[in-house]
């Protein structure tokens, strides 16, 4: 149920909307006038606002106030801001959790807990149910055709899992339906392994520490865990849908969404985007977060709509609180991280917060107003530096425009869930760290890449990277061998076509219904101890194609045979020296390589610049370390970023700037085309004729 698309032009908004978490409900009225003041000379034209206020709003279960959140919507429409309304509903009120003990979350070691903290609420508690959807009825009834309203933010950060009895229960149901006959059910968990089968529906105990999970989040039974994943991602998306359905009622007109974190591990976001008009991400790298590894956060969060630009909901202008070691931003970093976000299709910048709150846990979280409370700070002034380029950036076209590219990279959060649950065969084989490691290689040849789910449309690309896909149903692997035999190109790894869904093993070997793809069979798996490393000696065919002499690799080996596939390299150490562990298959019209153990950078590199220029895709070879290019277009127009991440200036051996291109950022001076500062950021735009 989706009223809401871009405009023409593919645009979110009129602009790029700037600014972020507004919380005037912790301040006295000085306060709020002192920041009316201070906005503008920051340059800041949108505000969220209502995010954490259920409390305010509703002081028992009767009764609602309004008066103070009409005043703060009253001045800032006043104002001409562009206002995010959010819905209150991720932490409630004392009341609510006093009078009905039920809505709080029973958590993994099987204990009910008392108000506290946020995101506290039971996903299947009737009475949270009631209790929000009322609020949101009368936020949206009261609020929902304001001039100056432009969009809603429902809930925030939704996350976590409840194993609570009204979960279990209802998970019953929901396996029921999924189901019909407990035999199934045993069937497909494979129960009968320990004598775990069951008689009826209510022998399903919920997977916490209290049942068959385990103390380092394994389990006994992966398809029972994942099944519960699945459903309290359901739960909670179905809670997202009652506000967004009881929004929609009273707002035809504007989008609602709420905001991602990106590879939060318990919720599929691939399903929730499905549900929402456009989605948005909170951006909150660590200080050892590479930069290039933030990048892949930003190319997952567009993909998840399918390349339709999205909202950077928040990021701090500063420092964090909660990591162990919060370090500044260091000046310019800022202003890179949002460029970031808007080269790989992001359509705002918005922080949180706009005013450092006095106190509570966030009190040391960054904001554009610190607790000095002026303008005269060094955050204040690259915020407002960052407002102005912004604001001309607005009319520029880039607004609207997309990523558009023939380079993906096959994941889903099923398999993130399977394989992290499986005990086996290496506890270092950890999901995001892989595609970190699949991605990095793209990413330096200037190429964008979208992160793909197994069952969306793949006709669009050309080169498809699918490391440990590790769960597959038979129709996902049949539709990848189609997409191959079409002339695709695919580079695949050890721990793939593993298991089917319910996380059983696909049997006749290893890589199950990719076998005949791969032309390799796969009959052991090693796991190497920590520091322990083998080697990829190239044959003698494919030495010039690899072009060293060996590659250093790790983490698992396959022990592999190949059937139909070419031998690109073999081991160089162990008892199974000589014996192959990379291979290429062709397959119809294209190409399936296998990676049976984890190879260092240089031969990722080595193939993927080979791969993607025999696939006509365009790549920028030899980009120095930290700096990062993208492209976003519509039509005929090009807008190329050219990133330096680093704090440290970099020097490019050609101008990565077509002729005739413009400079969007520095539009007088035009600045170097090779020489960038720390942190420095150039957009080149220019027509590319059809
Ligand atoms: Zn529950």
């Amino acid at each position: 149920m989706t009223a809401w698309h871009p405009d023409a032009e593919g645009r979110l908004f009129d602009r790029i909307l700037y600014g972020g978490d507004y919380n005037p409900e912790q301040w006295p009225p000085e306060v709020r006038q002192r920041d009316r003041e201070l906005f503008p000379q920051a340059g800041i034209n949108s505000v969220s606002i209502n995010i954490f206020a259920w409390a305010s709003l509703q002081p028992d279960a009767e009764s609602y106030d309004f008066s103070d959140l009409d005043a703060i919507f009253d001045s800032l429409e006043a104002d001409g801001y562009q206002i995010v309304l959010a819905t209150s509903t991720a932490s409630m009120p004392a009341w609510l959790a006093r009078l009905y003990p039920e809505v709080n979350r029973v958590d993994y070691e099987g204990r009910r807990h008392r108000h506290g903290g946020r995101h506290n609420f039971c996903p299947t508690s009737p009475a949270y149910r009631h209790f929000a959807g009322r609020l949101v009825s009368r936020i949206a009834a009261r609020y929902g055709s304001r001039r100056g309203l432009v969009c809603w933010h429902v809930n925030n950060e939704y996350g976590g899992r409840c194993y609570c009895e009204l979960c279990e229960a209802a998970f019953q149901n929901w396996l029921a339906a999924r189901y019909g006959t407990v035999e199934r059910l045993n069937e497909a968990w494979n129960l009968k392994f320990w004598g775990h089968n069951i008689r009826s529906w209510e022998d399903i105990v919920v997977p916490n520490l209290l049942g068959d999970g385990m103390a380092d989040g394994r389990t006994t039974f992966a398809g029972l865990s994942l099944d519960y994943d699945r459903f309290q991602n359901e739960q909670l998306l179905s809670l997202y849908t009652m506000e967004r359905d009881l929004i929609r009622a009273h707002d035809p007109l504007n989008p609602i969404t709420t905001n991602f974190m990106g590879l939060y591990k318990p919720l599929d976001y691939f399903r929730w985007a499905e549900e929402m008009d456009l989605v948005s991400l909170d951006n909150y790298p660590g200080r050892d977060t590479p930069p290039w590894a933030n990048a892949l956060l930003h190319e997952l969060t567009r993909s998840l709509k399918r390349g339709q630009p999205y909202m950077l909901m928040e990021q701090t202008p500063s420092q964090q609180n909660w990591q162990r070691w919060n370090s500044l931003k260091r000046p310019g970093q800022m202003r890179q991280m949002s460029y970031q976000a808007l080269a790989n299709g992001a359509d705002t910048v918005q922080f949180f917060q706009l005013r450092r709150s006095r106190g509570g846990c966030e009190k040391f979280h960054g904001a554009v107003i610190a607790h000095a409370g002026h303008a005269e700070t060094r955050v204040f002034g690259e915020v407002a530096a960052l407002g102005r380029e912004l604001a001309r950036l607005s009319t520029s076209g880039l607004p609207g425009t997309r990523v558009l590219t023939a380079v993906g990279m096959l994941m889903s959060w099923e398999i993130y869930w399977g394989l992290e649950y499986t005990s086996g065969p290496s506890v270092d084989l950890r999901y995001h760290e892989q595609l970190d490691h699949y991605y990095h290689g793209l990413h330096r040849l200037g190429v964008n890449v979208d992160l793909v789910h197994p069952d969306f449309d793949l006709a669009k690309y050309r080169v498809l990277i699918a490391p440990v896909l590790y769960m597959l149903s038979a129709a996902q692997a049949r539709r990848l061998s189609d997409w191959v035999r079409a002339g695709g190109t695919l580079v695949t790894t050890y721990m793939s076509g593993i298991a089917d869904l319910n996380d059983n093993v696909w049997l006749g070997g290893y890589p199950g219904p990719l076998r005949e793809l791969a032309g390799i069979w796969a009959e052991e798996i090693d796991a190497l101890l920590p520091g322990h490393r083998n080697a990829m000696r190239p044959t003698a065919a494919a030495a010039e194609w690899l072009g060293a002499e060996r590659y250093s690799c790790g983490l698992l080996c396959d022990r592999i045979h190949a059937e139909t596939a070419e031998i690109l390299a073999t081991y160089e150490s162990d008892f199974y020296a000589g014996e192959p562990c990379f291979t290429v298959n062709r397959y119809g019209e294209g190409l399936c390589f296998y990676l049976a153990s984890m190879p260092e950078d240089a031969l990722l590199a080595r193939l993927y610049r080979q791969i993607l220029e025999a696939a006509n895709v365009a790549i920028i070879p030899d980009l120095p370390d930290g700096i990062e290019v993208s492209l976003r277009q519509r039509g005929t127009e090009r807008y190329r970023f050219v990133i330096n991440t680093l704090c440290e200036a970099r020097t490019l051996d050609r101008s990565l700037r077509p002729a005739g291109a413009a400079s969007l950022l520095d539009p007088g001076e035009g600045g170097s085309d090779t020489e960038l500062e720390p942190f420095a950021v150039r957009i080149y735009r220019w027509e590319e004729e059809e």
